[in-house]
């Protein structure tokens, strides 16, 4: 395994962008054929134990059509280890996406090649270029009818204000497909005599589209074809250029099929060769080096109650410096406590045995009873305190109404919970006792009251909030008091105490906001 010069070895963590249904998860499946050990986070953990929980939470998958929880995964080719941060394709859980891109070095964007840029993924890119975040493209079902290639890198450079670089061209598309063009190595990947026409290893080298060697396996229209694109896509783009992509000005643009396995391979080529090394992360006063000595990481998700009956939850902690090893004790900076990790799950080991040591890039799950929480620094050195983690401002306000009254105190735990988790918030008005929970979407809304039912035995429901829309408010102290007093009826605080302004809609938002120059009205809130 290629390591640093401080001895440390290599990683590529990376998630995949997507809006759903344009492949992320074929794709995930056929990168980890290319790899190792495959560890669903969900299945370490409730492995032999008490299952009702998740299995409740795969009837909402099952009847939904979608996927609901997010896991880590690790594989390795060609020596470099990958870890492959999966978030939930629904845009209903956005937030908890948003987080998981924190936790990233790079990430995969998933097109699919008859749509072209849809909403989620414009969203998600939002967040990346927002953190720098470099992406690769994977324009996926070259297999299928598509959009012409060159539209569709114009609408990426167009819709995402970033120059597009093909990598490969598609020879072909749907019934005229007939295998893919790697620029660079000069040769074409071809679709297998097998009954579906996958890729199977078959390879077509030449150099360049003019050699006469790719006459042999393309038929004369597509060969003339591609020679006409492949010229004007080089006369057209830029030539690759690793600083720009590493910037996040520039998407390297890979043509495939997740399904047919075309692609596949050169992704994975990419994402080791191009794809950032575990990078510095931000803290309070600068940054903190992978190589640095001192164990450092925080915690990007919370996974709670995977086993009912214990309470129990698993955070996910980033590794941001250092060598763990396992029984380490570390400092939590927002408590002043030192925490022992002695049975860290680290998906990267090959089984499912607990494995003795991380290294930065490295994910760790930490089973705890409610003492970590998302934002949380773990270190060695009690100095660093990371920053950035962000809460979005929800998009869907409700009240919740309470069946039995006397059941109080469980309901406020269980929003406390699942604030804490990052799946929904909690707002507390000043006034009343009208609780409000906001998400970012109505899907989130179903598995609230499941898991409430469930988790802690609480039967509610939502009704509709007087409220549309919140923003956390900050500024001076004696601004902020000011404001909050003098509009005690429409503020309310979030679980960590922070206060919030809700409004009945946009335009009252910006009324206000057009009223109090000296307060800050924010839809993201970054713990500092
Ligand atoms: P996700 O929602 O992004 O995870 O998408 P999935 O991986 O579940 O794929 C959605 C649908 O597209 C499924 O029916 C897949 O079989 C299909 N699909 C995925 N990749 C390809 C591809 O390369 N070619 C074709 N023809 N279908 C694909």
């Amino acid at each position: 395994m290629p390591t640093r010069p401080t001895g440390r070895p290599d990683r590529r963590t990376f998630a995949i962008i997507s809006h759903p249904d344009a492949g992320k998860t074929t794709l995930t499946e056929k990168l980890l054929l290319f790899g190792g050990a495959i560890h669903l986070a969900g299945e370490v953990k409730a492995r032999g134990q008490n299952r009702r929980a998740r299995s409740d939470w795969m009837k909402i998958e099952q009847q939904r059509g979608i996927s609901v929880t997010s896991s880590v995964m690790t594989f390795e080719h060609g020596g470099v280890t990958f870890n492959l941060l999966d978030t939930p394709g629904h845009e209903d859980f956005s937030e908890d996406t948003y987080r998981t891109l924190t936790a990233v070095d790079s990430a995969v964007m998933v097109i699919d090649a008859a749509k072209g840029i849809e909403p989620q993924t414009r969203k998600l890119f939002e967040v990346c270029r927002t953190r720098n975040v470099p992406i690769i493209t994977f324009v996926n079902k070259v297999d299928r009818e598509g959009r012409e290639p060159f539209a569709l890198l114009d609408e990426i450079a167009d819709a995402l204000a970033l120059d597009v670089v093909p990598m490969s061209w598609p020879v072909g598309m749907g019934g005229t497909f007939e295998g893919i063009y790697d620029f660079a190595r000069g040769q074409v990947t071809l679709p297998g005599d097998n009954d579906n026409g996958s890729f199977d290893g078959d390879v077509l080298k030449a150099e360049g589209v003019e050699d006469d060697a790719l006459a042999q396996r393309l038929s004369d229209a597509a060969l003339e074809h591609l020679r006409e694109e492949a010229g004007l896509a080089l006369a057209a783009y830029p030539e690759f250029d690793a600083d720009a992509y590493l910037a996040g000005d520039l998407t390297p643009v890979y043509f495939g099929s997740a399904l047919k396995e075309f692609g596949v391979a050169e992704l994975i080529a990419a994402l080791s060769d191009f794809a950032p090394s575990p990078k510095p992360q931000p803290t309070a006063d600068g940054s903190v080096d992978p190589d640095a000595p001192a164990v450092s990481g925080f915690i990007f998700k919370v996974q709670a109650n995977m086993n009912p009956q214990h309470r129990d939850r698993v955070a996910f902690m980033r590794l941001c410096s250092g060598r763990f090893k396992r029984g380490m004790k570390l400092m939590q900076p927002s408590t002043g406590k030192a925490i022992a990790v002695h049975s860290p799950i680290l998906f990267f080991a090959q089984n499912r045995e607990l494995a003795d040591e991380a290294w930065p890039g490295d994910i760790i799950g930490i089973p705890n009873h409610g003492t970590l929480r998302v934002g949380d620094t773990l270190t060695e050195d009690a100095a660093i305190q990371f920053t950035g983690l962000p809460n979005f401002a929800p998009e869907i306000l409700r009240r919740v109404v309470l069946a039995d009254p006397t059941k109080t105190k469980q309901l406020r735990k269980a929003l406390d919970d699942m604030a804490e988790e990052g799946v929904t918030q909690v707002f507390y008005p000043a006034i009343g006792a009208n609780w409000i929970v906001g998400v970012v979407g109505q899907l989130q809304l179903d598995v609230l009251i499941s898991r409430l039912q469930v988790e802690y035995k609480v039967d509610a429901r939502f009704e509709d909030s007087p409220w549309n829309t919140a923003r956390w408010i900050s500024g001076a102290e004696k601004d902020v008091e000011r404001f909050v007093d003098t509009h005690k009826s429409q503020i309310a605080t979030d679980r960590d105490g922070a206060p919030v302004f809700m409004a009945k809609d946009a335009w009252e938002l910006s009324f206000h906001e057009g009223r109090n120059d000296a307060i800050r009205f924010t839809a993201i809130k970054e713990r500092a």
